[in-house]
């Protein structure tokens, strides 16, 4: 196994805590805590100036016991091998917690596709998918969309995909455009996600959601739908940031405004309806619910003790530290974890899948009901566990992931 850094080492102490309280065999727990393949890949793509760049693509299969690895691919300067095998743990915890039949994979390509065009992005995307061709397919492995990957590379990578295996094959891939096998509901799922188990905290500490005060790090994809959604149920979204700046008002923001901006100004700084807002300075808002819909650490012992929020949703995946983890829960703050909180998407991301394989689809509201049924069922496990243990959700989540992949390892015993 190579090296590894300090995102996947965050994600063995994690897994550790709970391991501990299962009292996990030292078997399982070896085999869990190894990722099964991790492929590393070079891309040359012909840039628009006539030079050859060669781009580092990783694609890493965490564990497929319970079924084929499935994740998102980022594009991104700061992706590395670290990175991309704890995400793809991750994405392993969180299909188990989501209860769906999937193991965990993520895939990254180390680039800046802010300063890439649409043509070299296309290339670099069907190069990278002919490079790991042989480890995907829709009982293998199923890419997603992730940071700064949208319908349209899903759409290049199901073609280049179907060009390789001689036939139209849909479901190798989730988070495609409705017109080639997409499914509705797909592109608000995370966010949804986001805000019904929000929505579900709150109940349950006896917080009412109507009128409560959000902020939110992270303008994308999670972050603008968990914000839209959360204003629909009544909240009240007083701040958020994204990686330039942000925008505060403490009677509200109008999202639906802020959206339009940040469609055409790529950012939401400088957002004309509230006053500027510092990353460093939204931590430490007087809110009721902190959303971090960005990056890893991005919440540390340098802005913990700061928080003020009694709900933290972690949107984004390992954006608290686990130092920074151990202080909130200390403090009471109730910390919704990553692998419960976004597992909206991959959930939406497994419709699809079945319904490319039925070649039968569903209407939005099927799909935004059972997402809600499935958000429903894995909060209260987790909820559940973690009364039952006395542990933070996020062991709780670990503990019912564990068990679930444990078990199904153990069912299926050892080939020699
Ligand atoms: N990238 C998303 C995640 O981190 C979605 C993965 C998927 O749908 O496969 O959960």
């Amino acid at each position: 196994m190579a090296e590894h850094g300090h995102i996947f080492a965050a994600m063995l102490q994690e897994f550790d805590l709970a391991a501990r309280i299962l009292k996990l065999e030292p078997g399982i727990w070896r085999i869990l805590t190894h990722p099964k393949r991790q492929i590393i890949v070079s891309c040359p793509v012909q840039m628009d100036n006539g030079e050859i760049e060669v781009f580092t693509g990783y694609r890493v299969q965490y564990n497929i016991t319970l079924g084929p690895a499935k994740g998102g691919i980022r594009f991104h300067p700061d992706v590395s091998l670290d990175e991309v095998t704890a995400l793809a743990a991750w994405m392993t915890w969180k299909c188990a917690v989501a209860h769906i039949p999937f193991g965990g994979g993520k895939g990254g390509i180390v680039c800046d596709p802010t300063r890439m065009s649409k043509r070299e992005l296309e290339a670099l995307t069907r190069r990278y998918v002919a490079e790991i061709i042989d480890a995907i397919g829709p009982e293998k492995d199923v890419p997603a969309p992730d940071v700064n990957t949208n319908e349209q590379v899903m759409a290049w990578i199901m073609d280049t995909y179907s060009m390789h295996v001689g036939h139209t094959s849909t479901a190798v891939v989730t988070g495609k455009p409705i017109e080639l096998g997409g499914s509705l509901g797909r592109r608000e799922a995370t966010g949804r996600g986001v805000m019904i188990v929000t929505r579900e905290a709150a109940r349950h500490l006896g917080l009412n959601i109507t009128g409560a005060r959000v902020a939110v790090q992270g303008f994308g994809n999670v972050g603008s739908v968990s914000a839209a959604l959360l204003g629909e149920i009544g909240a009240k979204i007083v701040a958020v940031t994204d990686w330039k700046g942000g925008v505060y008002n403490e009677k509200g923001l109008d999202v639906a405004t802020l959206l339009e901006y940040a469609r055409a100004k790529k950012t939401v700084d400088e957002f004309p309806g509230g006053t500027a807002l510092s990353n460093e300075d939204l931590w430490g808002l007087d809110v009721d619910v902190l959303i971090p819909a960005a990056l890893e650490n991005q919440i540390t012992m340098d802005n913990a003790p700061a928080i003020k929020a009694r709900i933290v949703t972690e949107g984004a995946n390992g954006p608290t530290t686990p130092d920074a983890h151990k202080h909130l829960h200390e403090r009471g703050v109730f910390v919704i974890p990553d692998i419960l909180a976004n597992s909206g998407g991959v959930t939406v991301s497994y419709f699809e899948w079945v319904q490319d394989r039925y070649g039968y689809f569903w209407e939005e509201d099927e799909v935004n009901t059972r997402l809600e049924k499935k958000m429903i069922e894995a909060f209260d496990d987790v909820l559940q566990t973690s009364l039952k243990y006395t542990v933070d959700l996020r062991t709780a989540a670990y503990i019912v992931a564990i068990s679930r992949v444990g078990t199904v390892t153990r069912m299926r015993g050892m080939y020699a």
